[in-house]
């Protein structure tokens, strides 16, 4: 049979291998933690460091495709694997997406509309970017953040600086939204429907499909997921956050896989975005975007809460993640809450 190999052990690869089991795919998993939630469900794991040649060449030839589930996996390894089995979604996406300057540029050049940015390497930098965007204005580093982390907001003093990084002025937003799209190897897109999200401390609270947003919007929403995937020649699940202002929609950022934004579509969709996202690694035509429900899903953070609540309750679904340690600021599972459409 078939076997899709995934970097990265967290959540979305456990999703990843549960949505590819009833496709008919077995899935490899690469990660170098002892511990993972995709651990249990993947038919094999390999447990090495990303600098571990033989064992990243090895798990490449136990393989008939390589995605990922996190977008910060070394280039040198990618170099490595990329010799032996593709990666899907490509290199481009990856290089875009894991640096927001980059991102950014890439994203301006479509024609779309992120927040005012400049380049941020050191306190002399700051000084001057502050000057022209104003505050409050936020200082991401360039790379390696999520969760909110590596990012501080400035609104006086100015904080030191972590290079490389980039400063961000502040969108006044409405709404946050995101859209989950896929796009096939043949180059079949289909997206889902726009969710808004809630962000409570920088980490994803909650999102709730339909967002409310008007229909021109949620139609520019999704053609401009579209654009992004057709220019990087994307073969995957992508997750595109947006600001809702005023004058439209800015892009905030872009994650090359699966999305927590996207967790909703398991329990509201006929295809899920991790079975959308194997569709589309292995060759497979895309399943159906249409939503069925409308769905809010919550994520618990820091803790599994009352599971027994939750499963007695009509109409959620539980998702947990089976993490043995409860951590602050740690996502361990979702809950999906649907209501079937007229
Ligand atoms: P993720 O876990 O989604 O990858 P992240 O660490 O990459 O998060 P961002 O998405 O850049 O962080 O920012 C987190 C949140 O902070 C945003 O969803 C938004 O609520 C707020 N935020 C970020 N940048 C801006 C901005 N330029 N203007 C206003 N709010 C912002
Ligand atoms: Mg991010
Ligand atoms: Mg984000």
């Amino acid at each position: 049979g078939a076997v899709i190999g995934i970097l990265g052990g967290g959540q979305l690869g456990r999703m990843l291998a549960l949505a590819a089991a009833p496709l008919g795919y077995r899935v490899h998993v690469y990660e170098p933690g002892a511990e993972c939630p995709a651990r249990e469900v993947a038919a094999r794991c390999w447990t090495a460091p990303y600098d571990d040649e033989d064992m990243l060449q090895e798990f490449a030839r136990s393989c008939d495709v390589v995605t990922y589930e996190f977008e910060n996996v070394p280039t040198a390894a990618l170099d490595l694997i990329e010799a032996i089995v593709p990666i899907r979604p490509g290199r481009r996406a990856l290089a875009v997406s894991q640096d927001r300057l980059e991102e950014k540029r890439f994203l301006e050049g479509l024609g779309l509309r992120v927040a005012p940015f400049a380049e941020v390497n050191d306190a002399a930098d700051l000084e001057v970017a502050v000057a022209r965007l104003g505050t409050p204005s936020i200082l991401k580093t360039r790379r390696f953040g999520y969760d909110g982390k590596g990012q501080v907001r400035i609104t006086g003093d100015l904080p030191p600086v972590e290079a490389p990084s980039v400063l961000e002025g502040f969108v006044e937003f409405s709404a946050e939204v995101s859209v989950i799209g896929a796009r096939g190897l043949d180059s079949q897109v289909v997206c889902f429907d726009p969710g808004e999200n809630v962000h409570e401390g920088g980490i994803l609270a909650t999102t709730t499909v339909p967002a409310r947003l008007p229909r021109s919007l949620q139609t520019d929403a999704v053609l401009i997921a579209g654009k992004i995937l057709n220019a990087l020649d994307y073969v995957g699940v992508m997750g595109v956050e947006l600001f809702v202002t005023r004058d439209g929609l800015v892009v905030n950022e872009v994650a090359p896989r699966v999305h927590n934004s996207g967790h909703w579509t398991q329990d509201a969709c006929l295809t899920d975005q991790f079975a959308q996202h194997i569709r589309a690694v292995a060759g497979l035509p895309l399943g159906d975007g249409q939503r069925h429900s409308d769905a809010v899903m919550e994520n618990l953070i820091g803790t599994i809460g009352e599971p027994r609540a939750v499963l007695a309750e009509p109409n959620a679904a539980l998702h947990l993640y089976g993490k043995a340690e409860a951590r602050p600021g740690r996502k361990m599972g979702h809950i999906n809450r649907i209501r079937q459409r007229g």
